[in-house]
């Protein structure tokens, strides 16, 4: 499960982890927001240190699909419903500002991008008034939209929206120059670096499994923040959706498509080594409620083959990102943390333009500076449309929450391992424990989130215990893969097959 991205990329130069050190900035998470924001901090002559749990890229970045773009799918109409025409201006343009920024940045670094029209398409007939009002939503926010009535590509379309002159590229080239850019202006980025809390105080202390290091301002550019401060665990939806790259004997399609329909198809091109490959992502679903992974890859693989005969799978990956009620991210200040603590989160699966709207908005709000298209987006307030989705959104949680329990007290515990690379809720007493079998390798866990006690179902595909609730993640020994726990899950026993 690697993605095209990772598959390829070099490793990144990275500094060494100085305990209790102190910086002007620290941030935590090496993904497109963590390294955009250090960049402009260190080139206002900052000392600025980024923390990352994995590598560079681990999470969303490097499992993105890579499409720069503000036609964005159904997004614009669907922001429309929760808000105003100015508050979804503002989003606009702080996503222009972002996209206008990468490509300058890309264009100025050697980045490799190919400017590509991006389509949001119908799937089915059902499909076309959605299509319609996106094209509604889109001229009205001032985007140069037009229909397109029959598209030229081999699967099912019934008329689409049009932006010209969008963008794609690979993500991990992106992150690399800016890597590079960050620790050349004097920037500390240390991998393998697992912020467990942060205590605000003057300065920050910032825990991590190394030791501790010391910022005046702290930013969790992190995914979703792991401080539970202002609840947005609860106010944002983790969702993980696909991704697959092919290559195809036949001609490629021109362009960038998404389905505004279900179940949602996503289709660019990449040039990889002098040939194009197809990339096809979609079947996605909140974390952890997915029967089983694997079989919604083997479903998007049969799509793929269905409508690019002979198309060869070179790789299949999964990601999450965050969806917050109106679809406008979170950015600022965490509540009771004395404005010394920022984060950034709730993309909902454009964060190629939103990351970077974030980081300026982060760093004008920190540096001082103008933007009044993120001023409005601060001053946004809370409308009844978004009091519905969070309402949604939580009682299927707490639906989720019980479903969880009921299941491992009514499966009996079985003396045989699973089979490998399959994992099996029951109980020990009341509690409920996870036994998987992955290489040989036979492991108890506690199949309890240390987050808010949700019971972890497995993920067939990636090998993990993964949340219904919030969307943490462990591996099958236990270890905090991603999501807003902070802590491992406890392990019982684990017997390993000779
Ligand atoms: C399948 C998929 C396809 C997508 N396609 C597109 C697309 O085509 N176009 C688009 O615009 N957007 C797309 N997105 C969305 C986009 O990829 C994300 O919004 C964006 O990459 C988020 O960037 P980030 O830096 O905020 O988070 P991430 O890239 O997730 O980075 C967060 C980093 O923080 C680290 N971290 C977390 N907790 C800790 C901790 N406690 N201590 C230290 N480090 C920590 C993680 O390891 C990670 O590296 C897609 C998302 C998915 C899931």
């Amino acid at each position: 499960m690697t993605s095209l991205w990772l598959e390829r990329s070099e490793t990144t130069q990275t500094d060494d982890f100085v305990p209790d050190a102190l910086y002007d900035v620290v941030i935590v998470g090496a993904g497109l927001t963590g390294l955009v924001t250090g960049l402009l901090f260190v080139r206002a002559g900052m000392r600025v240190a980024i923390l990352e749990a994995r590598r560079v890229g681990s999470a969303a970045t490097g499992n993105t699909t890579g499409k720069l773009s503000l036609l964005q799918g159904k997004h614009l109409s669907g922001i429309l419903r929760h808000t105003t025409v100015k508050t979804a201006r503002a989003y606009v343009d702080g996503n222009r500002e972002g996209m206008e920024w990468l490509l300058r940045y890309c264009l100025q670094h050697g980045v490799a991008v190919q400017r590509r029209d991006a389509f949001s398409y119908a799937s089915t007939p059902a499909g076309v008034d959605r299509v319609e009002e996106e094209f509604r939503a889109g001229r009205s926010l001032g985007l140069d939209v037009t229909r397109n009535y029959a598209l030229d590509v081999p699967f099912p379309s019934f008329g689409a929206v049009r932006l010209a002159d969008q963008a794609q590229f690979d993500p991990l080239d992106v992150l690399d120059a800016l890597a590079r850019d960050f620790r050349s202006h004097g920037g500390q980025l240390i991998e393998e670096t697992r912020v467990r809390s942060v205590r605000p105080s003057q300065p920050t202390r910032v825990s991590s499994d190394r030791g501790a290091v010391f910022g005046d301002k702290v930013i969790l550019a992190t995914g979703t923040p792991f401080l539970d401060r202002g609840l947005y665990f609860a106010k944002q939806q983790a969702l993980r959706s696909y991704a697959l790259a092919f290559r195809v004997p036949r001609d490629t399609p021109d362009g960038m498509f998404l389905s505004v329909d279900e179940p949602s198809r996503s289709v660019r091109t990449a040039p990889i080594d002098g040939e194009d490959r197809v990339l096809v992502g979609g079947n996605g679903h909140p974390v952890g409620r997915a029967e089983s992974p694997l079989a919604l890859i083997a479903d998007l693989t049969a799509w793929t083959e269905r409508y690019f005969p002979g198309a060869e799978r070179t790789n299949s990956w999964s990601a999450q990102d965050y969806r917050t009620a109106s679809g406008i991210p979170f950015v600022g200040w965490m509540p009771r943390a004395r404005k010394d603590v920022y984060f950034a989160s709730g993309y909902d699966k454009w964060g190629m333009t939103n990351a970077v709207a974030c980081s300026l908005t982060l760093a004008s709000d920190i540096l001082g500076g103008n933007l009044p298209w993120s001023q409005k987006l601060h001053r946004r307030v809370t409308t009844p449309a978004d009091a519905g989705t969070f309402i949604g959104a939580n009682a299927a949680v707490g639906v989720a929450a019980v479903r969880g329990y009921l299941g491992a007290w009514s499966r009996a515990k079985s003396t045989e391992p699973p089979a490998d690379g399959r994992g099996v809720v029951s109980h020990h007493g009341i509690l409920p424990v996870g036994v998987s079998t992955v290489a040989g390798d036979t492991c108890t866990v506690s199949a309890v989130c240390p987050h808010l006690a949700g019971v972890l179902t497995w993920n067939d595909a990636e090998l993990s215990w993964d949340c219904p609730l919030h969307g943490s993640r462990f591996a099958a020994s236990g270890e905090l893969i991603e999501g807003p726990a902070k802590g491992d899950l406890r392990r019982i026993a684990r017997s390993v097959k000779r």
